[in-house]
Order: structure tokens, then sequence, then C-alpha cells
């Protein structure tokens, strides 16, 4: 089926041509059509399904044709979305999709300039993507007016209620007119997403394209139990020694993306961390740096990841199990994009288990344990001590001082739990064992003196929000 076929006029088939995409996507297909004919949607989809286009190409269509001119400080269709990156890359999208239909489309997110924000919505614009927060600082001081919307879009709607968006998301819609075709995207379809649906659709169609209840097919999942003070040295292990193209690190708080960068920066692994209190240009910077496979370890919390599109994730590491057992499903579908496969390895604390309970729940299976290195404890060692080595040229922080330096000690032991999986010999997803794949008999890369001791410590949360 070609995009011609689902009634997409030819100034959008030819920046689709132009774009390389031939054939639409399932939500493409499903979608297209209904939102075409001008009736409501729900759809229940990832980021990667392709669903950025199943909803803007159908909706230019519908702005070309109605023909309404933009007003001063005015848009037509908004889209809101929860995070900078997913608005930013909405709005690429819809400048590819839109570049011979004379779209005009402005983002509007916190961490730029509010005067740039303020002239893109001087004489109007076509599209606006736009995160809450900005958008309401800039509808109360006057610089955007959102009563001539036609289409309204909520993307990824289940992170703007995680992330406390509610009541921005609802002062909102108010201020937008009731005749108006909504368009209600979610990867997850909890009881306050469909409650949050029913308020804002009138009689939706509904696409789903991946349920709630399965995690993507050709993303292989594992899960090590370790020690959280292990953390550290099998995050540099796996690191080292799998095929790694690019893995994506995560951690539940800001504080624990941070310590984990340090951390690999002491054994001589080079990565990057984005979460909210990073500068739109240092996020910019890592994820440029992450896509031209320049720095190969992104470290994200939860929220930043959020529809980060990067091909060639071929790791998904969980380096802290997600509380929320959703967030499982969106972090693994960070890789396994566009056909390809990925792996996802969930290191799991004694405390972690059970959200991994929750996470199993959810997805409907039991993730495949895979045993720590048959030599670990000595990789572990030698990394903790390379890491100490390098405590020389730059002092810890007091409080990581007085912890002294990680000696072998009772407490490092990798404590096998009932079930486990802590063995003496381990098999890698890739037929490997853990124990061939070490190199230099568990030498870990010497540091670049960056280095704190007590890695993983156990205090790897934090208490900052994401
Ligand atoms: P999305 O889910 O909208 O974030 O899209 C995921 C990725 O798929 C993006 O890189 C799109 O550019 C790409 N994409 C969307 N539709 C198609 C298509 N029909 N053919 C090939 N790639 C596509």
């Amino acid at each position: 089926m070609s995009f011609a076929h689902l009634g997409l006029a030819e100034p959008l088939t030819r920046a689709l041509t132009a774009k390389g995409y031939t054939e639409p996507t399932p939500i493409q297909r499903d979608a297209i059509p209904i939102v075409l004919e001008g009736r409501d949607l729900l759809g229940i989809a990832q980021t990667g399904t392709g669903k950025t286009a199943a909803f803007v190409l159908p909706s230019i269509q519908r702005l070309v044709a109605s023909a309404k001119r933009v007003l001063p400080t005015h848009c037509r269709m908004l889209v809101l979305a929860p995070t900078r990156e997913l608005a930013s890359q909405i709005a690429d999208s819809a400048r590819g999709y839109g570049q011979f239909s004379r779209m005009t489309v402005a983002t509007v997110f916190g961490g730029t300039s509010i005067n740039k924000n303020r002239q893109d919505l001087s004489r109007g614009v076509d599209i606006l993507v736009a995160t809450p927060g900005r958008l309401i600082d800039l509808i109360e001081q006057g610089y955007c007016n959102l009563s001539t919307i036609e289409v309204l879009v909520l993307d990824e709607a289940d992170q703007m209620l995680d992330l406390g968006f509610i009541h921005a998301l609802k002062k909102i819609v108010r201020m937008v007119p009731r005749k108006r075709q909504t368009l209600f995207f979610s990867a997850t379809m909890p009881t306050s997403i469909r409650e949050l649906a029913g308020a804002y659709l009138t009689d939706p169609a509904t696409v789903s394209i991946k349920p709630a209840a399965t995690t993507a097919e050709r993303v292989d999942q594992y899960v090590t139990f370790v020690n959280q003070a292990e953390k550290q040295a099998l995050l540099t292990i796996v690191l080292r020694d799998e095929q790694i193209e690019r893995a994506l690190v995560f951690t539940r708080t800001k504080h624990g993306a941070d310590r984990v960068v340090k951390l690999l920066a002491g054994n001589g692994i080079a990565s990057n961390a984005i979460h909210g209190n990073k500068s739109q240009p240092q996020r910019e910077r890592a994820l440029a740096a992450f896509k031209s496979g320049e720095t190969p370890v992104l470290v994200a919390t939860d929220i930043a990841a959020r529809g980060i599109d990067v091909s060639g994730v071929s790791h998904v590491i969980n380096f802290e199990l997600p509380n929320v057992p959703e967030q499982y499903v969106h972090r693994i579908g960070r890789t396994a994009r566009a056909g390809a496969s990925g792996i996802a390895i969930g290191f799991c604390a004694d405390d972690e288990k059970p959200y991994l309970k929750d996470i199993e729940k959810l997805t409907r299976m039991k993730i495949e344990q895979r045993p720590l290195p048959a030599d670990f404890l000595q990789q572990a060692n030698a990394i903790k001590a390379t890491r100490v080595q390098a405590i020389g040229a730059d002092p810890a922080p007091r409080e990581d001082r007085q912890r002294g330096p990680a000696r072998p000690r009772a407490s490092h032991v990798p404590q096998p739990t009932r079930g486990s999986g802590q063995t003496a010999h381990g098999t890698s997803p890739n037929g490997r064992t853990y124990a061939n794949a070490s190199r230099g008999g568990g030498q870990a890369r010497s540091g670049g003196g960056r280095g704190r001791p007590g890695g993983g410590s156990g205090r790897s949360a934090g208490s900052s929000p994401r």
C-alpha cells in the first residue's frame, strides 16, 4: 500500500519520497484515513512506530484544505509533548513532511530563549509544538493565543501525567475551542489515561499498535541480580565486553545519572548524561555525540530519554530498574528500532525485586536471568582498584573518602539470592560465556583520574527527582 492510496495529497507524498519512505507503517496505515476524515483518534503506540507522521501528515492536509489564515500570536494546530527532545523531534518531522505544503512550524519549550519564542509566535504559526510549562508562560504573558486551534494533539499522554503536567494540560485544553479535532497518543493505557482520553475525545476511533501489555518482541530481555554496590563494576564489564554499538543506560534520578557518568569516566569509559538539569545545548550536544557514535554510551533518566529517536541503539541497560513498570516498556523500546534487534539488560538489586515483579506482571512475561560473569568478583575488584588508584590524582569528596577505598569486603561479595542466578558460570545473550568474554584477566582500563572510591555505593538512586 502506498501513501497516495491512503488519500494523501501530492505535496505530502513528494515530501515522503524525499525522506525515502516507501510504505506506511501500521499506525500510519490505520490512522491516516481516520484523521483525514476529521475524526478524533485515540492512538495507543510507542515512539518509533511512525506515529508522528500518522498525525502530522493528515493534519497538514486538513489545514491546507481549510485554508484559514493564521492570526498574529495564534496557531492552527497545537501538539503538546512531555519533553523538549520529543517536541523538537516532532517539529523537525513536521517541517520535513510539510516542506511542500507551506506550513510554518514553531517549537516552544523550556531551556530556550523565551524572546525567540515570542518572535516565532508574533506573526502566528500553523503548527506549534510545545511542552506545557513554557506554553502556559507565553499564554499568560499574552504572546500566544489558542482560540483558533483546529487540531489538538496530545502526544505521549502517559508521560505528561507521570511528569505532573495534568493541571497544565487541563488549563491549556480549556483555552482550546471545543470544536476541534483531537488526536490523543499514549504508549500505555492505565485508567487515568483512559479517563483523560474520555474527557477530551469525542466519539474517537481507536488505533492500537502496541498494547501496553506487550514489550517489543524483537528485544532480547535479561535481568542480572547484583548487589547495588557492584552495579558499577558490572556495567563497566558489560560495556567493555559486549558488542555495543550504542548503549543507553537508564537511572531513576538525575543524581544517579551523573554518578554513573563519573564512575564510568573513572574506568576509562566516556559517556554523557542527559536529564532535566542539563541545559538544552548540553542535551543537544550529548545526543549528537550519541547519534554520531562519538560517545556511544548515553546515561539518561526516563524523562530525558522519552522520544529520543536514535537508530542503532544495540543495548538498553537498566542500571536501576524503573519503579513505574510502564517506564520499562518505554525504556526497552529505545532499542530494536526500525526492524533491528536489541538487547535489554536489567540490573536488579535486592530492594528492586518488587519492581521486577511489577514489570513481569505488566509485560506478562518472565524476564530471563543472566548470571554474573564467572570471575565477577575478581573483575569487580580489579575495576575498583583501578578507580582507587585514580583517586590520588583527584581526591573524592570527603563523604566518599571516609568510606575508604574499595577493598574486598564481605559486603562486596555478591550475595546469591534464592534463584538469583549468581552462579559461577554465565552465558551472555550471544552465547559467549562471560568468563571467556572478559579480557586481560579482569583488568579494567585505566581511569582518567576522575574516579571515586566505593563506586555504586548503594546510594545511587539519590533523592532528586528526574
Ligand atoms: P516516530 O514513531 O514518529 O518517532 O517515528 C520513528 C522513526 O521512523 C522516525 O525516524 C521516522 O522518521 C521514521 N519513519 C516514520 N514513518 C516511516 C515510514 N513510513 N517509512 C520509514 N521510516 C519512517
